[in-house]
């Protein structure tokens, strides 16, 4: 069933270094070749043998309305049709500010970048010249983007400073990264007894690249308390969880609010866009304003503010859509726990707002170590039947899945009995 994508999955391998351009498309982690795709249309995938998914992940997130929803769709073209690129100012860009301001009391302005990792990487210059110090702390299975400073390892799994987890990047560029368990303020404390020099840290409130592991509100506080205390700024990597957990993201539903927010993927719609935001005091200290360099030539291109401006009015005049949502997104894995302990397997899930994730595992997990005890093989096998049956899910267990509007209670229901299927050969 999937000849034709083998075959362009081997010409690709020709001019494209492991086919892809981004690593985790390559299916490493569950084998087999990755489906090509054709087209997108609602809930669905469609690949190039004709085959059809329910796509659970909605292009790593950006696409909360499914694909091709009309409005944005609308929106895209009447905005391309007029220039897809000034490198110049447009109304869109100070629309979509004021539509992202308006939300969040401890936001004053934004400034729009191209991806999630040029979003985090700037967040993180911001912090070091506002506050004038070097170091940084960030937590083992927290993805911020693959800028140098942030692809760091663990040394010994304690508060360390960080080694370079990719070759090709010094060891002099992560030596200010100091590392710590993520839900662990035993070692962030240790951090900041270990340096004096914290400009920041940054987190994902909600992890969704170590699995859907969301931070406990202690442990948030305990980040805002040590930054308060230290002089440093405490930065909320929303790339995945803005506008998804909630309206307003993982801040909508904690307590505790961050100096800084970076946003990526999802404020697109499924255009190359992020951005960076605070107050104004802290975004004063940004070029052409203040002295921290930044810059980007297609940093708010009007079609990727079309469609985010269209993706974000839609979702504001319709705040009933996020209770849907997270309905759905529990209904799935509630769904998927019951069959896979009525076959005898254990499975941990958890959800955000339409974010969701799942564990092949005895208990919970609550750190990056935690999730590497979890059933790799089996996910794999399950990953692999259920994209047979026609359940597009993330090909990794690091990953979160997503729920889009599109996607019907009746689908999910028809998603849990294949899932009992292939579950009774799991064992
Ligand atoms: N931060 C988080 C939390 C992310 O999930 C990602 C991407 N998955 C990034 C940053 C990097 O974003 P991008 O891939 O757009 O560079």
């Amino acid at each position: 069933m999937f000849e034709k994508s083998i075959k362009a999955y081997e010409k690709a391998c020709e001019v494209i270094p492991g086919g892809v351009d981004s690593p985790v498309r390559a299916f490493k982690s569950v084998g087999g070749t990755p489906p090509f795709i054709k087209k997108g249309k609602g809930a669905y995938l469609y690949d190039i043998d004709g085959n059809k998914y329910l796509d659970f992940v909605q292009s790593w997130g950006p696409l909360i309305f499914g694909h091709c929803n009309k409005d944005i769709e609308k929106a895209v073209i009447k905005t391309a049709k007029k220039g897809l690129s000034f490198g110049a100012p447009t109304n869109l860009e100070t629309k979509l500010a004021e539509e992202i301001v308006e939300m969040f009391d401890n936001i004053d302005k934004v400034r729009f970048v191209s991806s999630g990792t040029e979003a985090t990487m700037s967040a993180i210059r911001l912090a070091r010249g506002v506050t004038g110090k070097n170091d940084i702390i960030k937590f083992e299975g927290c993805y911020h983007g693959h800028s140098d400073s942030l692809l760091v390892q663990a040394g010994s799994g304690m508060a360390t400073f960080g080694a370079p987890s990719s070759p090709g990047v010094p060891a002099d560029l992560t030596k200010h990264t100091l590392l710590c368990e993520y839900n662990s303020v035993e070692q962030l404390e240790k951090c900041f007894e270990q340096s004096s020099d914290i400009a920041c840290i940054i987190i994902e409130p909600i992890a969704g690249n170590m699995g859907l592991v969301p931070a406990t509100n202690e442990f948030l506080k305990a980040c805002r308390k040590l930054c308060d205390k230290h002089g440093a700024l405490l930065i909320f990597d929303e790339v995945m969880s803005g506008f998804r957990a909630s309206l307003k993201g993982a801040s909508g539903i904690l307590d505790v609010q961050a100096d800084i927010l970076t946003f990526g993927k999802v404020i697109g719609a499924g255009m190359p866009v992020g951005a960076f935001a605070a107050s104004k005091e802290i975004m004063s200290h940004l070029s052409p304003e203040g002295k921290i360099y930044q810059a980007g030539t297609l940093s708010g291109n009007p079609v990727a503010m079309a469609a985010g401006l269209e993706s974000l009015r839609k979702l504001k005049d319709n705040p009933e859509i996020y209770d849907e949502l997270s309905k759905k997104a529990k209904r799935l894995v509630d769904g998927l726990k019951k069959v896979a302990y009525k076959n005898g397997i254990p499975l941990q899930v958890n959800t955000r707002g339409s974010m969701f994730g799942f564990f092949f595992c005895e208990k919970e997990p609550k750190n990056f170590k935690d999730v590497g005890l979890c059933d790799f093989k089996r996910f794999a096998i399950f990953h692999h039947e259920m994209l047979k049956k026609g359940f597009y899910f993330a090909c990794s267990q690091y990953e979160a899945g997503f729920i889009c509007t599109e996607i019907t209670n009746k689908d999910i229901d028809a998603c849990i009995k294949d899932a009992d299927t292939v579950m009774k050969n799991l064992k």
